[in-house]
């Protein structure tokens, strides 16, 4: 079945505006996606009838709202095959998911241990890695990137040993477009008895991911990178790991009792879940993911792929354009340099043309350095972009290349 581009479209209220005359080609899903009307509706709801804070409150509205926050983290407990609903934790987004684990890690490391993480990583999953190691005096160890912007696995099996305590490494790469096969590489570090995370900023929101299969302890992802809000994500965390991982905030939830001198922890999830939680963005991040759930997986697999194709295919045949990352796997993302300007006056004049994409190093430094560029430009696709917009984007790069010379 294909997808009904169309409809979806009428459903995001923000694809109708102009940029200075000129249609909007939004380009830059993979920085943060669209809304449709029913997530912002199920924010605009959330406030118009039940704010209230949840879990403590004697009355109505907050028992109104502690109810449709818990029926959220039933949607994002299902939407990842999680086993238990207490293993899903709202978070302020993927980083914050990261740095909760990285946290904990830096309490449980030792001179010595070793952590690995990956040379393609955004900032979110390496210097977080980075200050758990800084702090316990373990060694971090990289994953080298292939000129095809795939992992190197046979290096990633020479690096695990019986000293690798944590590996981490993303799902999806957001500045490559790789897709990175994690479960394979989940079950290498699993032989050697490290804890594994993936970051899932970019896998999640191309299609349903099931954290059984993947066999890790930790998936990270952000609500609005799969048409949710911004400010809130979850982390996932097997049980019996979370049960004894060290906090990182404390305060009010999260504790179970408190003297002058001491506290207890509450039980999962709540202990990671310290203040009062983002109720209203959870909630629509839980009508998001249902939004995006009921669409057809394939044809939405399918579509992405179609206009992969289409935007490789023409990029292939620009003159003085060369495409960073070429995995054999890869999500709707192209990332490119031009003979001419840099990746910031590209991003500058598409603008001008009312093309939305993401110019600079993606929160990639030593990606970036890897492959010897100051930046790229990058167009990253979702359901509701076209083929004529990827049309649109060559024949807006035609005239920037002509500017830039
Ligand atoms: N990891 C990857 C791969 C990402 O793409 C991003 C967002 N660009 C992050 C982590 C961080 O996500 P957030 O800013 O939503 O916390």
């Amino acid at each position: 079945m294909s997808l009904d581009v169309a409809a979806i479209r009428e459903q995001f209220p923000i694809l109708k505006r102009e940029i200075d005359g000129n249609p909007l080609v939004y380009l830059d899903n993979a920085a943060t996606t669209q809304k449709p009307q029913c997530v912002i509706d199920a924010l605009v709801d959330y406030y118009t009838t039940c704010n209230s804070n949840v879990h403590r409150g004697a009355h109505r509205l907050a028992d109104e709202a502690t109810r449709h926050f818990e029926a959220a983290r039933d949607i994002v407990k299902d939407f990842i095959n999680a086993p238990k609903r207490e293993e899903v934790i709202w978070t302020s987004g993927t980083t914050e998911g990261i740095n909760i684990i990285a946290n904990g890690l830096g309490q449980l490391l030792s001179p010595g241990d070793e952590v690995i993480t990956t040379g393609m990583d955004h900032h979110a999953n390496l210097v977080t890695w980075q200050q758990a190691c800084k702090v316990s005096g373990a060694t971090l160890k990289t994953v080298p990137v292939l000129d095809s912007g795939e992992l190197d696995q046979s290096a990633y099996s020479a690096l695990l040993n019986e000293r690798t305590k944590f590996v981490a490494f993303p799902h999806v790469s957001n500045a490559l477009g790789t897709v990175n096969p994690i479960k394979e590489m989940t079950a290498k570090a699993k032989q050697v008895g490290a804890w594994v995370l993936v970051d899932g900023a970019q896998g999640a929101a191309h299609g349903r991911v099931d954290v059984q299969d993947i066999g890790c302890d930790f998936y990270a992802f952000s609500g609005h990178k799969i048409y949710g809000p911004m400010g809130v994500g979850a982390l996932w965390g097997k049980a019996s790991v979370l049960a004894n991982w060290p906090v990182w905030r404390t305060g009010g939830e999260m504790i179970s009792t408190v003297t002058l001198q001491d506290a207890t922890w509450n039980v999962l999830p709540y202990r990671f879940e310290a203040g009062t939680p983002n109720v209203g963005d959870a909630i629509a991040m839980g009508e998001a993911i249902r939004w995006f759930s009921a669409l057809d997986q394939d044809a939405v697999a399918a579509h992405e792929k179609a206009l992969l194709d289409h935007a490789t295919e023409l990029a292939e045949r620009f003159e003085g354009l060369t495409i960073i990352g070429q995995a054999k796997e890869k999500i709707g993302v192209l990332s490119f340099v031009l003979d001419h300007g840099h990746p910031a006056d590209i991003g500058f004049l598409l603008d001008r043309q009312g093309i939305a994409v993401r110019t600079g190093d993606h929160c990639a430094q030593p990606l970036m350095a890897r492959f010897n560029v100051p930046g790229t430009a990058r167009a990253s696709f979702s359901v509701y972009n076209t083929l004529e917009e990827v049309d649109a984007l060559f024949a807006a790069l035609k005239k920037v290349r002509t500017m830039l010379a």
